[in-house]
């Protein structure tokens, strides 16, 4: 497999020419105190370091042998240990976390870049340090001032580490009907009671202690998701003198034994009456988690991304290399036996596929990533605004990312040919490590419904004017300037049609609300295609304006930047009309046969 090298200079583009990053950071308190331009590119080209040092060599081994579980004890692949150790040294695991804790307060557009990394390099690794910041921030949010001092600096360290547990074998999407038990005990603590499965990092020996963010109902509490509380339950009990105490009652049954991300622990986990800890009220542990939940959700989407870059990185070496036919214009290589695949059309449009949409969505996580710091360190309008177009956009980029991460990865493969399906190359396990990405975190059905159902209409459509204003203001300003037109015509284009479709669906729903599942993943692909082009529009401007006034990234940069945007609007977005269609035509062709004629 080629070596990962980290596209330092599209992120240094996106942070300081598209969303100028240091004026922002600037401009909001909190952050100018942490982070500067100087600061932000030390810390990628540090982490870059040890994405490709340290993980890119472990991934594959880490593959090959996965983890090992012998009578509740969980092993981790040859050389995890070492490099998660390094890792920590490196002060890595508290980078986005609370300066009043331990954390570096970094913003999450940087920490995002950081685990695009990270899972570029290795997802499997990527998950325990992940995971444990997801959970940091649950608790950073909604625990007591007591759990806070006790657990979240040490996770912010890196001694601890944490899991989230809330599937059980008869509760996946539906975290309703969960059945695992809290039952109030004399000293303020709860026993915990029931069995998780599928907990990523439930048990390892990267850490001495494993934090377990837990989700179980109170013997009184009312059914459905209402009904479920949030509870911090450590592997090993704290004393009061903060040294490791007793091993509490929770432990691991086995481990799950899977299609891809091998050298990730992915536990049965069973509770037997464990000591745990309420975090944020009884009864609202769901939001609580949800604090946790939308921070993995785009998360995961990231993990997408990273498998997608890896996988592009690799195929256009190899395409590069290989050699076969000729160019249907005549021989390109004529000294040569054949033409490097480079010349055949078919192969040129999977590259420009893969480097089309991996830039585009880095560039959409990264705006969504802005959208989070305004959300946390911002006030007022600018506050708000960034909590609704975040709350808007974390379904998709966890779908929508996920869906193309994995669809790059087969692309990747295919450029291969029969070398692609062999493991000498490392595609097949781009592959398979990438498809959980659409299942995990809640599946990208689950996503669809999320942004048409709750999002979309739950908010009556509110939350969306909130994207699409943004975006009109954007076309009005940009609409005179000749040059941006092949861009600017067909955004404004693809929202006036996303505006249109909305409309329909919200309409249709009125009478029959099988019209909003029957079309909800079409309706999030139209979303995120459109939203991309936007993105996409604001890169050929920026590319534009640096071709003209010598900007930093260099001439190269930018001409490759515009060539890549021209292919985005002309094969990539059409998309949308294919999915437009599909979801207009309604829900009746879905519900209309009878569950025997299947
Ligand atoms: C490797 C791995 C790691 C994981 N890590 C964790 C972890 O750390 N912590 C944790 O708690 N869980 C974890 N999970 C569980 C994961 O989040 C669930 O598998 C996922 O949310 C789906 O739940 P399910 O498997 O029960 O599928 P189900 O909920 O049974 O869904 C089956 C199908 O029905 C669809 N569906 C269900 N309900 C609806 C609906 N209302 N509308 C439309 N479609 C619907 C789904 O989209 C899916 O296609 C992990 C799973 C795996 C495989």
């Amino acid at each position: 497999m080629a070596e990962y090298k980290v596209p330092l200079k599209d992120m240094s583009f996106l942070l300081h020419e598209v969303f100028k990053a240091d004026e922002m950071w600037q401009q909001l308190p909190l952050l100018a105190e942490q982070v500067d331009k100087e600061t932000a590119q030390a810390i990628l080209q540090e982490c870059a370091k040890i994405a490709e040092q340290e993980l890119d060599p472990i991934a594959r081994r880490g593959d090959e042998v996965g983890v090992s579980f012998n009578d509740g004890v969980v092993t981790t692949a040859p050389g995890y240990k070492e490099a998660f150790n390094t890792y920590v040294e490196g002060g890595w695991t508290g980078l986005g976390g609370d300066v009043n804790y331990g954390g570096m307060g970094m913003p999450k557009m940087l920490t995002a870049m950081h685990e695009e990394m990270l899972c570029s390099a290795d997802i499997s690794f990527a998950l325990y340090p992940v995971l444990t910041a997801g959970a940091a921030l649950s608790l950073a949010k909604h625990g007591s001032e007591e759990l806070k001092q006790r657990y979240l600096t040490r996770m912010y360290s890196g001694e601890w580490s944490a899991s989230m547990c809330l599937t059980e074998a008869h509760s996946g999407s539906d975290l309703g009907i969960i059945r695992t038990k809290a039952v109030p005990q004399d000293d303020g603590s709860y026993s915990i009671t029931g069995n998780k499965i599928f907990i990523t990092g439930g048990e390892h020996d990267l850490t001495e202690n494993i934090v377990h963010l837990v989700l179980a109902k109170l013997p009184d509490a009312p059914a459905g998701p209402r009904g479920i509380s949030l509870f911090l339950v450590p592997k090993f009990n704290v004393n009061e003198d903060e040294t490791l105490g007793e091993r509490n009652q929770v432990s691991c049954g086995s481990i799950e034994h899977k299609m891809g991300i091998h050298a990730s622990a992915t536990c049965v986990m069973n509770f037997d009456g464990a000591q745990g800890y309420l975090i944020g009220e009884i009864n609202k542990g769901l939001a609580c988690m949800f604090t946790m939940m939308n921070f993995e959700r785009i998360g995961v989407g990231i993990q997408g991304l990273g498998a997608a870059v890896r996988s592009y990185q690799n195929a256009l070496e190899y395409a590069k290399d290989r050699l076969q036919g000729r160019a249907l214009t005549g021989a390109k290589s004529p000294d040569q036996a054949a033409d490097s695949i480079m010349v055949h059309g078919d192969v040129r449009r999977m590259l420009l596929n893969m480097k089309a949409l991996n830039e585009g969505s880095r560039a959409l996580s990264s705006y969504i990533a802005m959208q989070l710091d305004y959300a946390t360190f911002a006030e007022g309008e600018v506050q708000a605004k960034g909590e609704a177009l975040a709350a808007l956009m974390t379904p998709v980029a966890k779908a929508f990312f996920t869906d193309l991460g994995f669809e790059n990865t087969v692309t990747g493969q295919q450029v291969f040919g029969g070398h692609g399906f062999i493991r000498e190359w490392g595609q097949e396990q781009l592959v398979r490590d990438a498809r959980i990405t659409q299942i995990y975190e809640g599946t990208n059905g689950i996503q669809a419904m999320d942004l048409l159902m709750r999002k979309v209409a739950g908010s009556k459509g509110n939350l969306l004017k909130v994207f699409t204003e943004e975006v009109s203001t954007y076309i009005d300003e940009h609409k005179s300037n000749d040059a941006l037109a092949e861009f600017i015509t067909p955004l404004s284009q693809a929202l006036a049609d996303l505006n249109e479709l909305t409309e329909d669906l919200l309409t249709k729903s009125e009478g029959n609300m099988n019209e909003l599942g029957a079309s909800a993943n079409d309706y999030l692909h139209v979303f995120g295609y459109t939203a991309m082009a936007y993105i996409w529009v604001k890169m050929a401007q920026v590319s534009q304006a640096g071709l003209e006034n010598n900007g930093e990234s260099g001439r190269e940069f930018y001409q490759s930047k515009l060539h890549t945007a021209r292919y985005y609007f002309t094969r990539l977005l059409p998309r949308r009309i294919s999915l437009i269609a599909s979801a207009k035509s309604g829900s009746d062709c879905m519900f209309d046969i009878d569950d025997e004629l299947f």
